[in-house]
């Protein structure tokens, strides 16, 4: 275990939606003193059915902005906050806050000011609770004139406040314009406030407490129970995501993989699980594991080149990539023979265009054949331990073979992270259990 000074801990919704949910939280941050930096999200759905927070603040909005009753759901957000206030038994009053934003709802406010209040309104409750100072994001948090977020001002206004503090909560999901008014991020945002501030105080760590134990090895929705992933790099992480596992958001990964800090995914309600580690390198972590994951993804189609002596014209893979490029349609492999050239594609990018497509490449290179094959499923096999282990491509493809599914195509790049294998769509389930049958059980 190493050991961490200086840590921000983000708490997604369902870590802060009732008082119970709070008091965990509170437990978690009271039980490091390194736990410095807190970052809400709103309350978020306290049982199945329950509405987030935020959603009532978006309804509020719509109604207010359609002349309707916004009122009767402006209410259920203060008794959401009320009710937490009286579970904590704090002596703390949101009247004067809640009189505000009523206020600016009559006036007539934007969406993003009336989203975020959600989370502005969360971390005053939480900094009373848990005796920390407030800091409103919209003090730290930059956009441009484009809408765009600025990593730089931000970064440097934040690192400058938050340097000496000893501690302080700040809300999530949104920051300011640079008019002054409040701009938000998207959806899930507050995953991304956690993560610049994690690099603005240069934590050590960003912990990221969820209601899960981390990630897993593969869809639950395909092999029952996978295992969790103990420790995933950031490479890995992003193939992983490329594939179709749903994992952190892009953006709220970008500042602390910039910053080498590591993401530690963890369980508010199971705190004693160790949950998720992303690293920048394993170095110094024990890990076994030969795969990391195994995600995938449906519909794609091969879009196959045929053309005796192909190996011997110059600049014909050249030509051909012009093709797509000219035609705006991006590609996701190229797995090549001699005579043959395949090109994986996003079925849904050439939906339609499929005839105009063949007759481009019959212009640019004259080959003897072109087909189109369509519902591929595409299997990415990610491990950083597969690099240099001889064996482990033999033990996919005979876990394949054993299963009796046959493999339309296979790609693996020179870094030996992962393993793409083509499958059809109908063998694309049962691929999964085999490969994670194979290396997992
Ligand atoms: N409360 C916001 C949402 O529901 C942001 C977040 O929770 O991260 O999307």
């Amino acid at each position: 275990m190493k050991n961490y000074e200086k840590k921000v801990v983000k708490f997604g919704g369902s870590s802060l939606a009732s008082a119970e949910q709070f008091i965990k939280s509170a437990n978690i941050i009271k039980a490091e003193a390194s736990r410095r930096f807190v970052v809400p999200s709103a309350p978020g759905k306290r049982f199945d059915g329950d509405t987030k927070v935020t959603d009532l603040l978006i309804a509020c909005y719509k109604n207010s902005a359609e002349g309707g009753d916004w009122q009767t759901v402006f209410a259920e957000v203060e008794s959401r906050y009320n009710d937490i206030i009286a579970g904590l038994g704090l002596d703390l009053s949101l009247e004067a806050e809640f009189a505000v934003v009523r206020d600016n709802l009559a006036k007539g406010t934007t969406l993003d000011y009336t989203a975020s209040r959600g989370e502005y309104l969360n971390g005053i409750i939480l900094a009373a609770y848990i005796g920390y100072e407030f800091i409103d994001a919209a003090e730290m948090i930059f956009f441009d004139e484009e809408g765009k977020f600025d990593a730089n001002k931000t970064n440097t206004v934040m690192s400058e406040r938050l340097s000496g503090k000893k501690n302080a909560v700040i809300p999530g999901f949104y920051g300011s314009n640079p008019d002054g008014s409040v701009k938000t991020f998207s959806r899930g945002g507050s995953d991304i406030t956690g993560a610049i501030v994690a690099r603005a105080v240069m934590a050590d760590i960003y912990e990221n407490w969820t209601d899960v134990s981390g990630f897993l090895m593969c869809d639950p929705r395909i092999v029952e129970n996978p295992r969790p992933i103990n420790i995933v790099t950031y490479r890995e992480l992003r193939e992983l995501s490329y594939m179709g596992a749903s994992v952190l958001h892009e953006d709220s990964i970008f500042p602390v993989k910039l910053a080498s800090i590591p993401i530690n995914i963890r369980n508010t309600n199971r705190p004693e699980d160790k949950g998720t580690l992303i690293v920048t390198s394993t170095d110094g972590y024990r890990t076994d594991d030969i795969i990391t994951g195994i995600a995938g993804k449906k519909g794609f189609s091969v879009i196959r080149i045929e053309k005796d002596m192909m190996n011997q014209e110059t600049g014909f893979a050249m030509r051909v990539l012009k093709v797509f490029a000219d035609l705006d349609i991006p590609f996701e492999h190229l797995p090549s023979g001699i005579d043959t050239m395949c090109v994986v594609i996003n079925a849904a990018d050439i939906k339609g265009r499929e005839y105009e497509i063949a007759s481009a490449i019959q212009r640019a290179v004259n080959p003897d054949h072109i087909h189109i094959d369509k519902a591929m499923g595409l299997i990415a096999v990610v491990g950083r331990n597969m690099a240099g282990m001889p064996g482990t491509a033999a033990r996919v493809f005979a876990s394949l073979a054993k299963a009796d599914i046959n493999i339309r195509m296979i790609d693996q790049g020179s870094s030996e992270l992962n393993i793409i294998i083509g499958v059809d769509e109908v063998s694309f389930k049962r691929a999964i259990k085999a490969i994670y049958k194979e290396f997992c059980n």
